[in-house]
């Protein structure tokens, strides 16, 4: 079909979400009939709980269907607020705390607030490839941190990047796609190497709920002066499965958290309003389901990794938090094959999706998510041990 439009070089240096796409295409394949483990899945296995829903319904029967403010309804700032100081000693008013559609989009937001053109953001790999191509949409140029396996960051690990340039260091604990933390005590470390170099911390937090063995620690909790300096970003997607819902937020200094709301109102005004009533009840409500689902994304962790143990050809790590495991598949790629045609091979040959490491910038590995059943990831696992045996 004849075109008018040539993309301007903003769209053509911008690599589309490798995952969604990904996913997109595994999605089209089920519906066309093909038997498809789909292991790249990025959200939650369970429905978003009852009492979530009702406080949506409720809130469509009273008719809350118009505009709300820009940042968000105001009981919901109060609650977020109310939770990040229950949750994460962190001591925001609700006028520092935004609402808005997904995490993603106030991840995109702190960035345009934040740099200005040539500005460099650390951003340590393997990384969730948003990141990249938000920061070089805001005209940052991101200076990738290369971490080695278990993939835990540490502050001797951001030193050697920092430049005369340097503006922000992105945090994401537990990460996507490895599931590391970062230890309390490297936190602590960061934070004072932040201060010292006047550096904006972006702590993407949105895996928290989803710690196995340890407490979450948020690092604007740490100090005053780092607080002052960090844009706390979480959101509900996967703490209370709400990813189509459409909800995140975030908390910082008020001159951020206005840059960012101004930055809002001229793009996608308020997140909708029923979603943002169905959030209050989410943070109002008994927490029992999201401890229910933490249960669950554990048993099929544990499932997971029983399997993939018995898979000598493959190492990893157990991963602390998230709902991925991040696989080193070196031994099994050569000279002319890279990790993504790997995964095509086996989407082909064994009908399972994964997720190639070149999405998060680190190839020869493969990202698969537990957020899954345990009969799904039973099948899936076996599957990727037979096409590795050669027996498929
Ligand atoms: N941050 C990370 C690390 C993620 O993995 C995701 C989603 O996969 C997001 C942010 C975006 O979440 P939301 O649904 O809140 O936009």
């Amino acid at each position: 079909m004849p075109t008018h439009y040539h993309p301007v070089s903003r769209i053509k240096n911008l690599a589309p979400s490798v995952t969604l796409a990904l996913d997109a295409k595994v999605k089209n394949m089920i519906a066309e009939g093909t038997d498809i483990v789909n292991l790249t899945v990025g959200e939650p296995n369970f429905d978003t709980p009852e009492y979530i829903k009702n406080a949506a319904i409720e809130a469509l029967h009273k008719g809350y269907t118009h505009y709300t403010a820009t940042a968000g309804i105001a009981q919901l700032r109060e609650a977020v607020a109310q939770k990040f100081f229950q949750d994460n000693d962190i001591e925001y008013t609700s006028s520092e705390v935004i609402v808005g559609v997904g995490s993603k989009q106030l991840l995109f937001h702190a960035f345009m607030s934040l740099l200005e053109k040539g500005d460099e953001v650390l951003v340590p790999v393997p990384t969730w490839g948003s990141y990249m191509e938000q920061i070089k949409l805001a005209e940052g140029i991101p200076v990738l941190i290369p971490l080695q396996s278990p993939f835990k960051l540490t502050c001797a690990d951001i030193e050697a990047f920092i430049t005369s340039k340097t503006k922000v260091l992105l945090l994401n604990s537990p990460s996507n796609p490895t599931g590391a933390i970062i230890e309390k005590k490297e936190l602590e470390k960061i934070a004072q190497l932040a201060i010292e170099k006047k550096l904006w911390i972006v702590s993407d937090e949105i895996y928290e709920k989803l710690i196995y063995e340890q407490e979450h620690i948020s690092i604007a909790s740490l100090s005053t002066e780092i607080k002052d300096r960090t844009i706390t970003i979480n959101g509900f997607s996967k703490a209370y499965a709400m990813t189509g819902w459409r909800i995140g937020y975030a908390g910082g200094p008020l001159p951020v958290i206005k840059a960012m709301e101004a930055l809002q109102s001229q793009t996608t005004s308020n997140t909708c309003s029923i979603t943002q009533y169905a959030a209050w009840g989410a943070l109002k409500g008994n927490q029992r389901d999201v401890q229910k689902m933490k249960v669950g994304f554990e048993q099929q962790r544990n499932v997971a990794n029983k399997l993939l143990s018995k898979i000598p050809q493959v190492t990893y790590s157990q991963p602390e938090g998230a709902f991925y495991f991040f696989i080193n598949i070196q031994k099994l790629l050569n000279s002319s094959m890279t990790s993504a045609e790997w995964c095509e091979l086996l989407l082909e040959k064994a009908t399972v999706a994964l997720v190639p490491g070149e999405a998060f910038y680190f190839p020869g590995y493969v990202r698969l998510s537990f957020a899954n059943s345990v009969e799904n990831l039973e099948r899936g696992i076996l599957r990727i041990q037979q096409f590795i045996e050669g027996t498929l």
